[in-house]
């Protein structure tokens, strides 16, 4: 039945990747407040959060330090920009500090409040830098097929999802897609995952040079693909294709908006998954999203060339008001504290093996193809023939009926295409991975019933 709140909700709100058609049908799940590992609808049931938001809650709710740095920041210095000529305090300390974790060989931060404007951000910086260094020609980024890195145009053209582009003249001239690097997928019969990474960097290079090498500048890649379905690289993918980069003289852009900040128990997913990028895109976890805050870290080779060249370039046109936000700042800066603090990176590193275990349990599950994952990051992708990897028919949608079953069994996941992504906040202990797990479990169960139904 749907309540009063719920028909409210769909008669005003327009939702994010919402299915229009059948939005009147069905209600909004209202949720009311969070704490822990938890949060509760508005009757007062709990659901584990098995997503931490969409990839982003990494301490959980209720964390009252975060609570006091927005209201003490709020109270100071509510706002205050940082175009040219002003900057504050949280903004800078927070820079200083994303220097000193980041992988690189960091000079600067530029801020902005979402992934999807660290990365169009990106590709300016692309544009920038190569103008800066005489070669305006070189321009091309190229991305990959399931990336997802935003929904503003230019990161939605780099987006390789098809919701993002049909109708829209996108993408934007100058951006390509590469293969996308799901072993269980698109691997040939017999093809191993390290044959299978050779054949990927290999059609990249012949792309490259297709394209024409000056033309081309940028090669953007999640470490490991989110909402394409959580999709782990091959073994030594990275390794590869940064072999290939090289010889091309095109640079690496980590989207580090998920795996950014502990999901791979190291600050950064580039260093688990051994990328060796040259500017990164941080959001989400930055703030563990109790404030939205983004940014792109950015390498001293880019800052010499920008600010060398700063008579050609003139003005740095690009920047948001809400750029480096105060109160966002501050309760980064705190998140970041509170993450050395607890030591999450260990916590993390401490739990990925029982998380792990738990998920690739359910490869031997009638209804799951493939049980993949790294870090505390997975999914169970649904398959009507495991023999033959044969996917359902998309209209009965299973990913979404197993992830309506776990809302019943009170546990939040997410649905894409088939694949049903697990993604929990960093705090979540050993007994509620376990908690989890069992809740999937029963889901997947009663859809299995369904489906044979
Ligand atoms: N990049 C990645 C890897 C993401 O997962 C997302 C969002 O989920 C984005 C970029 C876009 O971030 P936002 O939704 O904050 O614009």
């Amino acid at each position: 039945m749907v309540t009063n709140l719920q028909a409210r909700d769909a008669a005003t709100v327009l939702h994010p990747y919402s299915n229009l058609s059948t939005l009147p049908a069905q209600g909004s799940l209202i949720l009311e407040r969070g704490e822990g590992v938890f949060v509760y609808d508005v009757d007062g049931k709990p659901y584990l959060e098995g997503m931490a938001g969409l990839w982003c809650n990494a301490l959980g709710h209720g964390r009252e330090e975060l609570v006091q740095a927005a209201a003490e920041q709020m109270r100071k210095l509510p706002f205050a920009h940082l175009f040219t000529g002003k900057s504050h305090d949280p903004a800078i300390a927070l820079a200083e500090k994303l220097k000193e974790l980041a992988p690189t060989q960091a000079a600067k931060v530029f801020f902005c409040n979402s992934g999807s404007e660290a990365n169009d951000t990106q590709v300016k910086l692309v544009w920038y830098v190569n103008n800066a260094l005489g070669r305006p020609q070189k321009k091309k980024i190229i991305s990959r097929i399931k990336a997802y890195h935003g929904v503003t145009v230019a990161s939605a053209s780099l987006t390789g999802l098809p919701n993002n582009h049909i109708d829209f003249d996108l993408p934007i001239a100058g951006i390509r897609h590469a293969a996308c690097p799901h072993h269980y997928r698109f691997a040939l019969d017999g093809e191993s995952e390290e044959q299978f990474a050779t054949r990927l960097a290999d059609d990249l290079d012949a792309m490259i040079q297709a394209e024409g090498p000056e033309t081309v500048a940028a090669f953007i890649a999640e470490p490991v693909m989110g909402a394409g379905g959580v999709i782990v690289p091959p073994k030594t993918y990275f390794e590869k294709i940064q072999q290939v980069l090289e010889k091309h003289d095109v640079m690496l852009i980590a989207d580090e908006v998920i795996c950014g900040f502990g999901r791979l128990g190291e600050w950064f997913g580039s260093t688990a998954l051994g990328m060796k990028p040259d500017t990164i895109s941080i959001a989400k976890q930055l703030s563990s999203s109790y404030a939205p805050i983004a940014g792109v870290i950015i390498p001293d080779w880019i800052d010499d060339a920008l600010t060398s060249q700063s008579a050609k370039i003139g003005v740095f046109g690009h920047g948001f008001t809400y750029s480096g936000h105060p109160v966002a700042a501050a309760v980064a800066l705190k998140t970041l504290e509170i993450y050395e603090r607890e030591n999450i990176l260990g916590h993390v590193r401490s739990i990925v093996p029982h998380f792990q275990k738990r998920l690739t349990a359910f490869a031997d599950h009638p209804l799951v193809g493939e049980a993949r994952g790294v870090g505390l990051v997975g999914a169970l992708e649904a398959v009507a023939d495991k023999a033959t990897k044969r996917s359902f028919d998309p209209k009965r949608a299973v990913a979404a009926k197993i992830v309506a079953f776990a809302e019943e069994e009170g546990l939040i996941v997410r649905a894409i295409g088939d694949a049903v992504s697990i993604c929990p906040p960093l705090v979540i202990t050993e007994a509620e991975i376990d908690l989890l797990f069992d809740r999937l479990g029963r889901a997947l169960d009663r859809a299995e019933g369904w489906a044979s139904s």
